[in-house]
This record gives C-alpha cells, sequence and structure tokens, in this order.
C-alpha cells in the first residue's frame, strides 16, 4: 500500500472510532451519572467513602494520584514525546477534523474549481447545482459531528432512538441546532484556517515540533530544483503546494510551514510528477541533522537569490 492509502485508513479508522467510541462504550462521560465510562468500566476517583468519614487524606491523596494525575502524566509524557519528534502527525494521520477539511477540500476542487473560498476558481462553475452539493455535504457532516460530540455527554442509545422518533428533547435539540451551524460555518468557511488559526491543540502541536530543530519535517532537494521549472510550467502551478491542505509553500523553510500535519501530500504529488525519473520525489522526510538544514538551506538559497539579484 502506498503511503496515503495507510493514511486515509488510520483516517478512517480514527473517524469510525471517534462517531462510534460512546455507543460502544469505549469512552464517554455520562452527565447523569456524574462519571466517565470507558471500555465498559465506571471510570470514578471513588473518594466518595472518604468524603463521608470512610478514610483518611492519606487515601484520598494515593486514589487521587493514582487515578487522575499519574495516567494524566504518562499520557501527557508520550504525545509530547510524539509530537516532539514527528510534529503534528495527529493531525495529518487521525484528527477526525482534518479528514473533514480533505475531504471538503476535495469535493470544492472537483465542483467549484478551488480548493477553499478563498481562492480563485482555475474556471468558472456553471449552475447552482455544484454548490448546493457542497453545501448539503458541509451541512450533513456538520450535524453527524454535532451528534456525535453529543453523544458523548448524554446516553448515545437514547439520543440516537430520540432522533430516530424525532423527539429529541429541548437541550439536545439547541445543542444540536448550535453546533451543526457553528460547524458548517466551519467546514464551508473556515476548515483549514481553524486548524492553522483556531485549534489550540495543534498550536500546542506546532510549537513544541519547532523547538526541536532536529525533529521530522518535509525537506526539498534544492540541487534538483531545476526540475520544478518544467513542472511549473507544464502544471500552470505548483503541484505540491495545490496538494497541501493546510495551504503552505511546501518548498520553504520549516518555520514557514509552522502548521504543517505531516499529511505527506505533497511528498506524493511530486512523487507522482516525478515517477518517471529514478530519483523520485523533490520532497521527502527529513529527520536529525537532516532536517536542521531545512532552515540553513532555504534562507542560504533566499541570501543567494537576493545577491544574484542585486549583482544583476
Ligand atoms: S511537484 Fe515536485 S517538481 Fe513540481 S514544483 Fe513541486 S517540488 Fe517541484
Ligand atoms: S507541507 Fe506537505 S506534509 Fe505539511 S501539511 Fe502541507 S502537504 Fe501536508
Amino acid at each position: 500500500m502506498s503511503l496515503q492509502q495507510w493514511r486515509i485508513c488510520a483516517k478512517v479508522a480514527f473517524f469510525l472510532l471517534f462517531l462510534f467510541a460512546p455507543l460502544l462504550n469505549i469512552f464517554r462521560f455520562d452527565l447523569d451519572l456524574g462519571h466517565f465510562i470507558i471500555f465498559g468500566q465506571a471510570w470514578t476517583i471513588s473518594i466518595d467513602s472518604i468524603l463521608y468519614g470512610g478514610g483518611d487524606s492519606v487515601d484520598a491523596a494515593i486514589k487521587i494520584f493514582t487515578r487522575v494525575l499519574l495516567p494524566g502524566m504518562i499520557f501527557v509524557a508520550i504525545a509530547a514525546w510524539l509530537i516532539w519528534r514527528y510534529g503534528r502527525i495527529y493531525c495529518g494521520w487521525l484528527c477526525p477534523h482534518f479528514s473533514v477539511v480533505e475531504m471538503i477540500n476535495h469535493l470544492m476542487l472537483k465542483q467549484l474549481n478551488r480548493v477553499t473560498l478563498w481562492e480563485a476558481a482555475s474556471k468558472k462553475t456553471r449552475g447552482v447545482l455544484p454548490k448546493v452539493l457542497v453545501f448539503v455535504s458541509a451541512l450533513s457532516m456538520a450535524f453527524i459531528w454535532a451528534v456525535g460530540l453529543l453523544s458523548y455527554l448524554v446516553n448515545p442509545v437514547e439520543l440516537l432512538t430520540s432522533i430516530g422518533h424525532l423527539s429529541v428533547g429541548f437541550g439536545s435539540s439547541i445543542f444540536i441546532i448550535a453546533a451543526t451551524t457553528v460547524f458548517t460555518c466551519d467546514f464551508i468557511f473556515a476548515r483549514h484556517l481553524f486548524c492553522k488559526y483556531g485549534c489550540a491543540l495543534g498550536l500546542f502541536q506546532s510549537l513544541i515540533w519547532m523547538a526541536n530543530k532536529t525533529a521530522m519535517v518535509v525537506k526539498f532537494d534544492r540541487q534538483r530544483a531545476k526540475l520544478c521549472r518544467d513542472c511549473i510550467h507544464y502544471h500552470k502551478g505548483k503541484p505540491c503546494d495545490q496538494a497541501c491542505p493546510m495551504r503552505l509553500p511546501t518548498r520553504n523553510m520549516k518555520r514557514a510551514k509552522f502548521t504543517c500535519t505531516q499529511c505527506a501530500q505533497c511528498i506524493s504529488a511530486c512523487a507522482t510528477v516525478q515517477k518517471d525519473n529514478p530519483q523520485g520525489s523533490l520532497l521527502r522526510w527529513a529527520s536529525g541533522n537532516d532536517a536542521v538544514e531545512v532552515d540553513r538551506e532555504a534562507a542560504k538559497y533566499k541570501s543567494d537569490t537576493i545577491a544574484i539579484k542585486e549583482v544583476n
């Protein structure tokens, strides 16, 4: 399987997990019971008896440490290590929001000849049907998201049954309507802009990744940069940049790709362009000292270009 096929499998599996985790009692918070349910088991700190005089403060501290702080610290440490080494790999390979970003990007490109509403269309769209199709898809996905999120808080079986019988309670209806409206706007207008500027989880990952100069990054082979000239001329643009769901300058330095999600779409796009070239894609993942070179080479290239322009 190709890299992108592996990534699609990972994204689909995680999206299904995101939707069905509450229904299968894998993970949810039951508002009525007032505690988490993890793999079918009630997950509580179990200090109620201590609060009512059944134990001492040491018992309470041990329970809070072993049931909350320790698992939390282990989770954060593992996540931070992965981000430090591989960047926003969660965003590109698992995040359900990024899956929607890519899905609607593809749909918009096909129906409206542009990846986002904020870019010019390559050609004019005829009729209203393509626009309606994009709107209905975004609205449907927003509704699925709204119901999916609500099922993390209320009994999912009861929620789905009430939706099936069109007898959803007042509070749940308000939540579903409000969340569907917000997500529809996000999916139509913002999408990758939310991933870039609105997501705290994404920003947190980007900051950790940027702090590690040797972390995995997409590197451009500047020695073979001449090949890009023919490619850009032939494709009337850069297939690598056009493939980037985050609309980043994929061949540029790391700091210009602060929000890179490691989706490798740029690498795959260039590999397709260079399929007959034995040396393959001009873009590839680099780590360690190889990764440190990314910014150095880009800065040198920039200063060389400025120097040549000044001489001329
Ligand atoms: S797709 Fe490859 S060859 Fe084409 S512009 Fe991008 S890096 Fe250069
Ligand atoms: S720069 Fe490449 S790897 Fe990063 S988000 Fe864009 S397409 Fe994905």
